[in-house]
């Protein structure tokens, strides 16, 4: 079996964007074997958010390759020229392209590495294939449509499979009932919802507010809950001195200080990303509110400080026992259609990494987004977008991706002792822990 020097679980932005890099690499004459696997049938950036209004929330500038090589082939800046509209976006004098155009100008990088990636296969499991006492290559296992059963062997591992939908405790036991689904699949779920009279929201971000905006649009009559714990919708700060916190040199930062004190910065800035839309979309929201006020209509309502304490799923649709935190009240309402726009949560790579948990003391990752393994364990393993909590809260985001993606290629670099006369030949050292 073919053995890959580095196998990239997933195919979104993070990993085309380390795809980008070790093409050029190649340039210098660094040659990594790598191979990618996509559980998707095309590439396709969250596109059940692919809402129409939608605009991106970071400088396009911040594309897959810019910050790291503003020469490459792969900006944001060439993709326009190829599609012969950079005049076009220039006057439309913005910093922050549709979601559609983002979502095309992805799938365009995507598409030069259809030769490498393989669509339409789950990984499902990673297991360790044993040299004596060392762990020397990973096997990875994939499930395909058919479910077919592929497996592969690599010298190392990217991870980067973005965030699972996180379900709050109390909408557990409704798992499988079609009438409440996550934002994460509000497009294709939302069409069996027609006839929906009475809908409801929950969450305070920017996929809520976009999504009450959305359903505001859809149809005149549907009547929409927008339902929170916070008292306000707070605008993300995305002011020039806060934003800095997005840049790469902080992460320098954010690493190297002691974990006691991470937590205070992630939680000083947690706003900037968490459960604050975009200070246009929530005027939009209070002019829908103000409008019903004009008219005397009831439509719409902002249950603010509201949490729901029950959810049960009867024939006439479902029961939510809400909570009101400002008098203590709780009443009950019925919908037709609910909506969790309740965020994501990024530690699925555990489950995955399941089978290896004997060589690793924890989870933790060193700079270079390497987990920290034991000395016999001598495959490199890479996580991009779950190392929040080390690395800081442009973890998750664009911010960094084309500046992350160096650090893992010169990392790779020097675990595979690749020097640049031996870039055709690979001599894989056993100096890679
Ligand atoms: C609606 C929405 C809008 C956003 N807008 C912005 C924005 O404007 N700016 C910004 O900076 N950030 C934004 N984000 C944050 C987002 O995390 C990043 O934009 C970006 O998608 C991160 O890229 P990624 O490749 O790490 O993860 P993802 O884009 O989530 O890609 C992960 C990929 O891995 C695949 N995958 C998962 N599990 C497996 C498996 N077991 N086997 C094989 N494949 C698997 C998935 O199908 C997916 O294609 C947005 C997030 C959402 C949900």
């Amino acid at each position: 079996m073919k053995i890959y020097d580095l196998i990239g679980i997933g195919f979104g932005p993070s990993n085309i964007a380390l795809a980008i890099t070790l093409e050029e690499k190649k340039l210098t004459g660094h040659h990594i074997d790598a191979f990618f696997i996509e559980k998707q049938p095309t590439f396709a950036w969250h596109a059940n958010m692919m809402l129409d209004n939608a605009h991106m929330q970071v400088s396009f500038l911040k594309d897959l390759a810019t910050m790291r090589n503003p020469c490459s082939h792969f900006t944001f800046t060439n993709y326009l020229h190829q599609k012969n509209r950079l005049q076009d976006f220039i006057n439309l004098k913005t910093f922050f392209p549709s979601r559609h155009e983002f979502n095309d100008y992805l799938a365009w990088a995507a598409s030069h590495f259809d030769h490498s990636c393989a669509y339409g296969e789950e990984v499902i499991e990673i297991l360790p294939e044993k040299q004596g006492d060392e762990v020397s290559l990973l096997r990875i296992r994939s499930r395909d449509h058919m479910q077919t059963i592929r497996e592969r062997l690599t010298r190392s591992l990217v991870i980067s499979i973005g965030g699972q939908p996180r379900i709050p405790d109390s909408f557990m036991g409704l798992k499988g009932d079609k009438r409440i689904f996550h934002s994460h699949h509000y497009l294709k779920e939302i069409k069996q919802h027609v006839h929906a009279k009475k809908i409801a929201v929950v969450g305070a971000g920017q996929s809520a507010a976009e999504i009450f905006m959305d359903l505001h649009q859809r149809s005149d009559t549907a009547q929409v809950d927008l339902i929170m714990r916070a008292r306000s919708i707070k605008p993300s700060d995305d002011s020039p001195f806060v934003n800095e916190i997005f840049n790469t040199d902080f992460t320098d930062y954010v690493f190297n200080t002691p974990e006691h004190e991470r937590g205070r910065i992630l939680g000083e800035f947690w706003h900037t990303n968490y459960a604050a839309p975009d200070l246009v979309l929530i005027e939009q929201i209070f002019n829908v509110l103000y409008q019903q006020k004009v008219t005397g209509t009831e439509r719409h309502r902002f249950l603010r400080r509201h949490t729901v304490r029950k959810a049960i799923g009867r024939p006439e649709g479902i029961e939510f026992t809400l909570h009101d935190l400002n008098n203590d009240h709780e009443k009950k309402t019925t919908y037709d259609a609910v909506i969790l726009a309740t965020g994501y949560h990024r530690d699925h790579f555990k489950s995955l990494l399941t089978p290896l948990l004997p060589y690793f003391n924890d989870f933790t990752v060193n700079r270079q987004y390497r987990i920290n393994s034991q000395p016999q364990f001598k495959p490199a393993i890479f996580l991009q977008g779950a190392c929040e909590a080390s690395h800081g809260l442009s973890d998750t985001l664009l911010s960094v991706t084309a500046v992350r993606t160096n650090e893992i290629a010169h990392a790779l670099i020097s675990a595979f002792n690749i020097s640049k006369s031996a870039s055709s030949k690979r001599t894989v050292t056993t100096a890679m822990a």
